[in-house]
């Protein structure tokens, strides 16, 4: 089904009000979310449903996150444009893209080989090229490029992982769901005081699990 130049215009204009309905008014990240277009990082059968306010599947059993969670969690994060921000789960590779409109420099870590080609070639296709997207076992973050202001992790996790809690900068958030496997997590917000890391739970969310190690494919 193509979709005509209207129907996409009122789909994008429903998706715009789903996403403030949830309670995210930040103008910077409802104009990130107008600018990049979810039928880019979409396939196939599910490109018709890109507008939706719901996950879609991706490639190697993955998902792309609700539109109205991924609006939810840039707001929380409090991107700044100097901000160097690191994601762990670049999954479609759509969340990269709207912090990628808000950052100076975002780095994206994904353990499926197939993913993180496909994130790449769409980054390159629609110019995003303050993103690197490497592929890697992002549980352990990214060392090489610690410190970060902004971490984000798009996978859970039952605990927020101790080296990403080591690689934030003093003063910096990090955004992860935290809870089991299967059952409904938390999204919490941590920030690095100069003495310790405070703890804030925002709301409830539902990811899949944070995997240890690189994927065979
Ligand atoms: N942010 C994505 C959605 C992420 S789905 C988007 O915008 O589309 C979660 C992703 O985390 C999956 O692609 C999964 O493969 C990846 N993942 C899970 N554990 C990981 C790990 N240890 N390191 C890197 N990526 C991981």
């Amino acid at each position: 089904m193509t979709l005509s130049p209207d129907e996409i215009a009122e789909r994008k204009m429903r998706f715009i009000y789903a996403i403030r309905s949830r309670g995210v008014l930040d103008a910077r990240v409802l104009e990130a979310m107008e600018r990049i277009d979810r039928g880019a990082f979409v396939r196939g059968i599910f490109a018709e449903r890109a507008y939706d306010d719901v996950p879609l599947p991706i490639a190697c059993g993955q998902t792309i996150s609700q539109p109205s969670v991924v609006a939810l969690m840039t707001q929380a994060l409090d991107v700044g444009p100097r901000d160097k921000v690191l994601e762990i789960g670049t999954g479609s590779g759509y969340q990269a893209a709207i912090l990628s409109l808000l950052a100076r420099r975002v780095y994206t870590v994904e353990r499926h080989r197939q993913l993180a080609q496909d994130a790449r070639a769409v980054f390159e296709r629609l110019n995003l090229a303050n993103i690197t997207c490497i592929r890697g076992d992002g549980s352990h973050g990214l060392p090489e490029q610690a410190p970060f202001d902004r971490i984000i992790v798009t996978a859970a996790a039952e605990d927020p992982p101790g080296p990403l809690l080591a690689q934030l900068r003093i003063d910096g958030i990090m955004v992860v769901p935290v809870g089991q496997t299967d059952h409904v997590q938390s999204l919490i917000r941590v920030t690095r005081g100069p003495d310790g890391y405070d703890y804030e739970e925002l709301c409830p969310v539902r990811f899949v699990p944070l995997v240890d190690g690189v994927a065979d494919g």
